[in-house]
Parts: structure tokens; sequence; C-alpha cells
């Protein structure tokens, strides 16, 4: 091991020493790519997460999501205690993520939005793959609100789905299906049906001992939508479909979007709990102990794009008890 190696790892120890005891960090992903995608620049390849799969491994306790709620309940988690988990179900979870999974040995749990399981697609997968697709150097959607959006090159057309997004976020959900699928007429160039999971390949994940969780139906925002039992409908059948494809219960739930008060209220989270769930994830940021809200255990990922600073910000977080 060279000098640097060695300082870096007394540094991140010590740190460790003080500040992971009895703390739980759950770490979210989305997607990881076989190589950069310039229309998803954040999302990480194959080769950064091997490396932050062995930084976890060499510095960090990755265990299951079950081994960790038991542990918070049971007050005796492990030093340094680490769990992976995946949102929405993208079927490179299952071509890429889980090889590296495995190699280092690394438990996570999965959470699909069974809606898009065998050729859906998220609304704004369509939107980033209709711009990435559109064609010319111009796509001009003043017919449906929007703006006309010059596309020279792969910047410009990520800056262009990246603003279109934001513009049809907020809608209500029927509106902005409706906005999307005009949006993909107006392109008129295919889009891909295979960027989600099908059945097979959650079963699969299941079989190599990875954990599924519940993420709704249609990833719809639990606080925009109309009554409680839409909110129990839509959490409740992701859920039936899992443990009929599965055959065994599914004890875990992540908020869509994921932020407290925002994307879902304490009505939300009482009715998560009472529908029999183990525990729910949110996507506010920090780390839990044996006192955090099992229903609102909170997620971080770094987004640096070095193991130094990766592990900086992973070894921070553990200050931020919720
Ligand atoms: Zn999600």
């Amino acid at each position: 091991m060279n000098l640097i190696n060695r300082v870096f790892s007394k540094t991140v120890e010590t740190l460790l020493r003080v500040d992971s005891r009895q703390k739980l960090s759950i770490l979210i992903y989305h997607r990881v790519l076989p190589e950069r995608d310039p229309m998803r620049p954040f999302e990480p390849t194959v080769d950064e997460f091997d490396w932050q799969m062995k930084v976890l491994t060499r510095f960090f306790q990755p265990i299951s999501l079950t081994e960790a709620v038991s542990a918070l309940d049971g007050d005796n988690l492990p030093s340094r205690a680490v769990c992976v988990t995946f949102d929405d179900g993208y079927a490179d979870n299952e071509q890429f993520a889980i090889k590296t999974l495995q190699k280092w040995q690394v438990p996570a749990t999965f959470f699909i939005a069974t809606g898009f399981l065998n050729g859906g697609r998220m609304w704004n997968d369509s939107v980033i793959e209709a711009v990435r697709n559109a064609r010319g150097a111009v796509l001009d959607l003043r017919q449906v609100g929007l703006d006309r959006f010059t596309l020279e090159n792969i910047n410009q057309r990520r800056q262009g789905a990246e603003n279109i997004i934001a513009s049809v976020k907020h809608r209500d959900a029927a509106d902005r299906e409706k906005l999307v699928e005009d949006i993909a007429s107006i392109v008129g160039e295919p889009l891909p049906d295979d960027l989600m999971m099908s059945d097979a390949q959650v079963v699969n994940l299941r079989k190599n001992g990875m954990e599924i969780g519940a993420h709704t139906v249609n990833h719809l925002i639990l606080r925009k939508m109309g009554d409680k039992s839409d909110a129990e409908k839509e959490i409740g059948e992701s859920r039936r479909y899992l443990e009929a494809l599965l055959g065994e219960a599914i004890d875990f739930f992540a908020y869509p979007n994921g932020k407290f008060d925002r994307d879902y209220s304490l009505d939300h989270r009482d009715l998560v709990e009472s529908m029999g769930f183990r525990a729910a994830l949110s996507t506010e940021w920090g780390v839990s102990n044996r006192a955090t809200d099992r229903f609102q255990l909170p997620r971080f990922t770094p987004w640096d794009k070095t193991p130094l600073r990766f592990t900086g910000r992973l070894i921070n977080n553990y200050r931020n008890l919720r």
C-alpha cells in the first residue's frame, strides 16, 4: 500500500470510529450504466459502481435491509452499518449492478414500481429518450405549450430534456401523461421498451439473494393523489403483484420521490404502517439509529466521482442523524 493509501485508510478509520456507532446509512441508487450516458451524467457507470462497492466492503459493514431493521429493533447494529437500495426497477439493475454486488458480496434491496415492468417506461425516461432520438437540430414544442429547443449537440439535448422535465414535472399525472405522449408523437421516433425489468428479471434478483420492496404501481406522488384510498390502492397493488410473483411477503416500501411533506405526508406514513409493512424508506438525507421512525428511514448517496470524496461524504453523512 502506498503512503497516500495508508494515510487515507487511517483517516477513514479514525473518522468512522467517532461517527458510525449504532448508526445505519442507507444508500439509494436508480441505475448502473455500462458506460457514461451524456443524457444521464449523474448515473454511475459499472466501473464507478464497482469502486463504490469496494469502498463499502473495505471501510463499512454492508448488511441487508432485513438484518438492518432487525438490528435497529434489537439495538445491536454493527458499527459502520450500510445498506444498498435501488429504486424504480431498471433492467440494468439485473443486467449489470447485480454482478458487482455479488463480486463484493454486498446485499441490496430493489424497490419496484410494478406498473412499468415488462416493457413500460417512466415519463421522465420517455422525455429523455424522445429528445435524444429527435431528428434534426430543432425540436419545436410550441404547439403543446412548451419551448422551441435547439438540439445541435448532446449537451443541448440533455439541457432540453432537463428543461422539459422541469416544466412538466408538477402537472397532474393525467395531463403529464398526455403531454409526454404528444412530445413523443411530435418527435415521431421509436422509444426503447427495455429500460425496466421483466418479471423474470425481478425473480432472478431475488433468486440471487437480493431483497425486493414495493414502490407503488405507477410511481405517482402520494401527496398529489386525491384521497387515502387511491394511495392505498397504489401501494397495496404493487405489493400484491410482487408477493404473487415471488411467492413471499413483501416487508418494505419506498415512497416515490420520497421527500417528506412535498411527496408524502404523515397520513401516508401511518397508512404504510397500518398496511403491515415492516419499514418504509424516504429520500431525506441522513442516517438512522434505534430511535428513528421505521416508517421514514432516511437515505443518502454521495454523488462524487472519486473514491476519496465519495468516502468523505459518506462519513460526513453519519453526522446527520434523523
Ligand atoms: Zn422512484
